[in-house]
């Protein structure tokens, strides 16, 4: 007989946990602020809890998935205290490491096994073999559960005890979701101003996606390595990137084009190179990305910084 499950909160990824649970033949329990909203679910096998407190007697394990951790504080309340105990709780809402550490602690302190997770997809991949979930905390509730995840997405993965390993990761990835994001709006307002086509900007885009590709792969292997030095297997110093980097800067200047963002990625290039590594592997500026403030904290008693080398 498979495992009571309840799922808190149904908006769109919520629903989409349901369901995927459903058509895996999980006996489903769903609560949503907005009963409505969890209704829909009801026709597809689930019951519909009236109160938190019942969606938790409900089942062995929850699976939370509302906007934010202050919502899936719904769960850390008096009432609903006491029937957690011996409970696993799955929260899939996305959040920060702290948020994920704060709550494991809580739910530890309640007598609660917690799981902390990051859906790495949208709602459609949910279910699917390409789903993916990344999910910290104890290695055996994980274990102990691995059918049920499965039922998720056909990759889900376990990354660390540590409960705040999967919102760390969560962010990590979304930054780099964000640089080509950010950047790919950058290069639309760039063809705009000049007047090329975007359907021109899409072509040539797939055509050098795998050099962009190659060039992330070098950085995150060469920063793991340590190696910022220039090498035989440098694929490019920090030299000609930002001779090129200076062209962009002057054509946004000129056609008027917001450079707040690229100002900063300046400001990286030139702590850099005032350090004096201007010819040194591009992955030498993963060391320049503290804040200001805290490279003051950490220059030493003579004012000399202890990055600089
Ligand atoms: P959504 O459709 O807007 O749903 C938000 C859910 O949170 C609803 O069930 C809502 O209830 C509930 N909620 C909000 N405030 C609440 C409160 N104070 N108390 C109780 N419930 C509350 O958002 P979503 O797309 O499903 O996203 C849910 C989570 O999944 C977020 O953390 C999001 O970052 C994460 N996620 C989403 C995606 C995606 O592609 N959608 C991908 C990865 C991760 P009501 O219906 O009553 O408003």
């Amino acid at each position: 007989m498979k495992l009571s499950i309840s799922v808190v909160g149904t908006g769109r990824m919520g629903s989409a946990l349901a369901r995927a649970l459903l058509q895996s033949g999980y006996r489903t329990t769903v609560w949503n602020r907005t009963k409505q909203k969890a209704e829909p679910l009801a026709a597809l096998g689930a019951t519909v809890a009236g109160s938190v407190l019942e969606a938790v007697n409900a089942a062995e394990i929850i699976i939370v998935n509302v906007s934010d951790y202050q919502a899936s504080a719904v769960l850390r309340d008096d009432a609903v205290a006491s029937a957690i105990r011996g409970k696993l709780i799955v929260e899939l809402t996305s959040g920060t490491p702290h948020g994920a550490r704060e709550a494991a602690e809580w739910f530890a302190a309640h007598g609660a096994s917690y799981l902390d997770g990051a859906i790495m997809a949208t709602p459609d991949f949910i279910g699917t073999d390409a789903g993916t979930i990344l999910i910290s905390g104890p290695r055996q509730a994980f274990d102990a559960n691995e059918e049920m995840f499965r039922a998720l997405g056909g990759n889900v993965q376990h990354v660390g005890e540590e409960p705040g390993r999967a919102n760390a990761l969560d962010s990590a990835l979304l930054a780099l979701m964000w640089g080509a994001l950010f950047g790919t709006l950058h290069a639309i307002a760039v063809c705009q101003a000049e007047e090329i086509d975007l359907g021109e900007l899409g072509r040539q885009w797939t055509a050098i996606a795998p050099v962009i590709d190659g060039l992330v792969a070098d950085l995150i292997k060469r920063t793991d390595a340590g190696r910022f030095a220039s090498d035989d297997e440098t694929l490019s110093s920090i030299s000609p990137h930002y001779g090129a980097f200076q062209h962009l800067l002057e054509l946004m200047e000129a056609r008027k084009i917001d450079r707040s963002v690229v100002d900063s990625y300046d400001a990286i290039f030139q702590r850099a190179i005032a350090a004096g590594h201007l010819h040194d592997d591009f992955a030498a500026l993963s060391q320049f990305l503290e804040s200001p403030d805290k490279r003051s904290l950490r220059s030493g008693p003579r004012g000399g910084s202890l990055l600089a080398g």
